[in-house]
Order: C-alpha cells, then structure tokens, then sequence
C-alpha cells in the first residue's frame, strides 16, 4: 500500500524494521501535498527543514540509537503553535511571517520524540470560526467535497490528515475544534482534559477553555499522539501535575476487547437533540445499537443546563479572547500599519489593529470589551460564570451514573462554502454538542460512525468522559473503531474521494 495511506502505527512499524526510511516516508507526504494541496489548502507553511530532519532521524536510527515508536513519522502542526523557524500566524494577517523565538512545549515534545514536522496548517483566525473561512489566507477545502467545509477552526488539521497530507496531525481545541473538524471530515480528534497538555507557546484564544489535542485517522494514532505531547509542563500554570497511563496501552487494550459488558454509556438526551440533520442522529443510533449490541449499557441522561453552553461559551469566550488579543499592539509582534500622515502611538495601534484583524476577531473583541465592561461584568460575564458552574455540576451527576457520555459530535455534515460566513450565530451553533466539555475541562473524542444517507459525508459520535479520564476514550474509541471497521468490512477514509491534481473522483458508490 502507498506510503501516505498508512496510519502512524502501521509507519512506525516499517521504519523501525528499516522496511522504509523516514527520508522515503516524508518525501512520501510532501509529494502528495504538492499534489493535493492545491485544491485543499491545508497547509499555510511547509517545512522546509522536513527532509533534512528526516535524514537526521534516519541517521539515528542506523546509528542504533533507541528511539521512540513514532520517530521518523511527519506530523502537520496547526498554525495556532509557535514554532522555530516556521511562521506562525494563527491564520491572522497580525501575524503575517511572524517567527516564534521558541517552541511550544507540545512542538518541543515531538521534536524530542524525533517525530518530523511537515508544516503549518491553515485555521480560522486566532480559532474562531467552525469552518476555516475566517482564516486571512483564505479557507481550506473539505476532502470529500472541495465545495465544502473542513470544519473548524482546525480545519487544516484535520483536512491534512483526511486528504492523506499527513497522517498525523495537532490542533487545539477551544469550543470544538478539534472534535468537530474531525468529525466533518472522517478523521479522529481528541480534546484531552484540560491542563492535561501544555498551552505554553499556544497563541491564547481563551485560556481557560484552550487545550492542544490529536487528530489523526485512528484511534491509535491519536493516543500515540497525547502519550507524546501530555504530562506536567512547568511553563504552564494550569498544568496537572497528574502522572498519565498510556493512552496506546489503552487503545490497543480497546482494540482487543471481546465485549462492552459493564460500561455504562450514557447519552445525553439534550445532545439527542430534532433539529439535527437526519443522518446525523440516523448512524448516531446505528453506533448506539452496536455498542448495545456488544454489552454496552445505554442509559439516558439529562444535562439541563447544556441548554445555555453556547450562550455562556460566546460571553466568556469573548471576554477572554479581547485580553488575550490585546498583546497584538504593532509594536510586539508582527504587522505594524503606520496611519497617513503619522500619529501617536495610539493611532498606530488602532491602524494596526484596524488592518490586521478580520471582522470575527473584531466583532469578538467588541463583545467580550463590551461584557467585561464596568456595569455589565455581572450581568453578562459574572452570569455566564455561574452557567459554567452549572454546566460543570450536570457533568458530575451524569459520571456518577455513567462511565461516559455521548452525543453526535456536530449536528450536521460539513456544509457548504460561505453559506453560513454570513451569519454568526448560525455559524457558532455548530458547537452546540462540543462546547460543554470545554465549560467543564473533561475531555472528548470525535470519532468517525459513517455517511449520512442524504449527503455522502461523514459524521461523527462524540465521547466524553470525566476530568483525568482520558484513556476511557481511547479504549471505547478503538473498541467502537473496530466494531464499525468489522461490520463494514473496510475504514472510511478509504471511501474517501482520490483526490489527483487537478482532478476529482467521486466517493466509491453505496459506501458504508
Ligand atoms: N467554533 C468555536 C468558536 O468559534 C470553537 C473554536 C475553537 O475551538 N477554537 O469559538
């Protein structure tokens, strides 16, 4: 099978046999991104370095150096990380050819781990978005569909992955985004509990929702991915000082298990919700009766205060992201736009600002100044607190009934490009299933359950667990992965279109 169809399980495995090199294997996926990206636009930077690092593992490894099990796998980067030697724009214009000084510590990490970094991927800018079209660089296109929606705002990421760019891949995750790009697209992600994994050196959008994760095409993958990049990191003041299990360990564990008996999986019945896309909760339903079907226990509950998760996400979101993005002064970092005719430095900055950021990012900072403002704090950010505490108790009386929750991780397949840029709110309730975790720090996976019948195009099923309980996801992901795997007797990314440049096949007929 050609290189780039690979999981990084399956790659590791041939360059630790010396079957293939990490040279072949990278070169592998920068020929397909001269090929595809094209037409996906995930990438906003390649690595120009990728070869030589590749090399340098390759080296290593003929050295008889112990390396890691993914050494010498690419991995794509979204371009919310600061990296050496590689722009990082957090696809905003404010940034535009920016070079970090340093690396996040989860950039850092994979280096350590001699995994290769193939580039920088495309988002919505300072991640705000559901679909990659607020990116200043202009929108990446689905796989399945280029006249869709990847998701977003880790769209990049994940379309990287999905179109066999990378066959790895991180993204961050604020309101949903790494969870529903995944599921819009066919591919796993993984937003881990948060302060599970460093943020240092991952441009704030709001701190205390923010966490880094995996998205790749198998669960696998993506545990591989959080074994590297989590644990305590003292530059990050949020940072759990927990020792992690191996989430592989629990993958594989997941993979192999004869039976579901004694889990409890409880859906939430606000999640479950009619105004979903029929597909949707069509093969959300199929995967519930399989899970059932296998010795699962399904058990509904209600989280009644789910109701008011966007609402409490848009105010405190905002509040945060208008701190955050104050830093971004003309005078840091990045772009600097001096007014005709000169000023003071105050209008230096408003120039700035004025050109650098687009309307999301401006519209956002108008909203959290406005909520934070002197009068308003308690009504709006002081009530959207106590939601938060609310959304957080619904959560702990669910986990004391249940082992995990689950709900379709978008409501809808991907849509269509621009029919949703012009209409905020349209656009934000598309994080209506991802948003409560974030409010509560527990963490979630995206994880692909079929076709819709209607569309063609993948959807998701949400698993979520309780705070530091991560591997549960890993292990019912994998053991869902392979029961879906086994009854359609192939994955689903193999139904994916082929994608050659400048030509598209349609997706194999009567697929899963
Ligand atoms: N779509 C959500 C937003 O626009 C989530 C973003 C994210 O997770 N970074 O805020």
């Amino acid at each position: 099978m050609s290189l780039i169809k690979l999981s990084a399980a399956e790659l590791s495995e041939k360059l630790a046999s010396g079957e293939v090199s990490s040279v072949e294997v990278t070169k592998a996926h920068l020929d397909r991104i001269a090929a595809v990206d094209g037409d996906i636009h995930a990438f906003l930077h390649i690595n120009a370095k990728a070869l030589e690092t590749a090399a340098e593992v390759d080296a290593k490894r003929a050295a008889g150096e112990t390396l890691g099990e993914l050494a010498g796998v690419p991995i794509a980067i979204k371009d919310v990380l600061a990296t050496l030697e590689m722009p990082s724009t957090a696809g905003s214009k404010i940034l535009e050819g920016w070079i970090p000084p340093y690396d996040a510590t989860v950039v850092a990490r994979l280096r350590a781990a001699n995994l290769i970094p193939l580039g920088k991927t495309n988002m919505d800018e300072f991640a705000m978005g559901s679909s990659t079209e607020h990116s200043a660089y202009g929108p990446t296109h689905n796989p399945w569909d280029l006249d869709r929606i990847p998701g977003g705002s880790g769209g990049g990421s994940a379309a990287a992955v999905a179109a066999f760019e990378a066959p790895i891949a991180l993204g961050s995750d604020t309101g949903g985004s790494i969870r529903q790009p995944a599921a819009v697209t066919g591919s796993v992600g993984v937003k881990p509990t948060y302060g599970s994994v460093s943020r240092y050196g991952a441009i704030a959008l709001a701190s205390s929702l923010d966490q880094v994760g995996p998205v790749s095409r198998t669960v696998l993958d993506s545990a591989l991915v959080h074994d590297i990049i989590g644990g305590h990191d003292p530059r990050d003041s949020t940072s759990l000082k927990d020792a992690w299990p191996s989430f592989a360990a629990a993958a594989r564990a997941g993979a192999k298990a004869e039976s579901l008996k004694g889990l409890r999986i409880g859906v939430v019945k606000e999640l479950d919700a009619p105004g979903f896309q029929s597909g949707v909760t069509q093969r959300f339903h199929e995967a519930l009766d399989l899970l059932a079907a296998n010795g699962a226990e399904i058990i509904e509950v209600s989280a009644p205060n789910f109701e008011y998760a966007v609402a409490a996400y848009y105010l405190i979101l905002p509040a945060e992201a208008s701190s955050n993005l104050a830093k971004f002064d003309s005078v840091r970092f990045g772009l600097r736009v001096n007014p005709p005719g000169g000023g003071t430095v105050e209008d230096v900055m408003a120039a700035t600002r004025g050109v650098g950021f687009g309307p999301e990012v401006k519209r956002r900072i108008i909203l959290g100044t406005y909520a934070l403002s002197a009068g308003y704090y308690d009504e709006y950010y002081g009530s959207a607190q106590k939601v938060r505490t609310l959304i957080q108790r619904d959560f702990n009386a669910a986990f004391s009934q249940v082992d995990v929750l689950v709900s379709p991780a978008a409501p809808t397949t991907a849509f269509k490009l621009g029919e949703k840029l012009n209409d905020p709110l349209a656009m934000y309730i598309n994080d209506i299933t991802t948003i409560p975790a974030n409010l509560a720090g527990v963490p979630g996976m995206g994880l692909p359950i079929g076709l819709a019948p209607e569309d063609g195009l993948p959807v998701g099923i949400q698993i979520m667990a309780p705070q530091r309980a991560d591997d549960r996801l890993y292990t019912l992901g994998a053991t869902l992965e392979r029961l879906l795997e086994e009854k359609w007797g192939h994955t689903l990314l193999s139904q994916a279109p082929d994608l050659a440049p400048g030509e598209m096949f349609a997706a194999t007929e009567g697929a899963v």
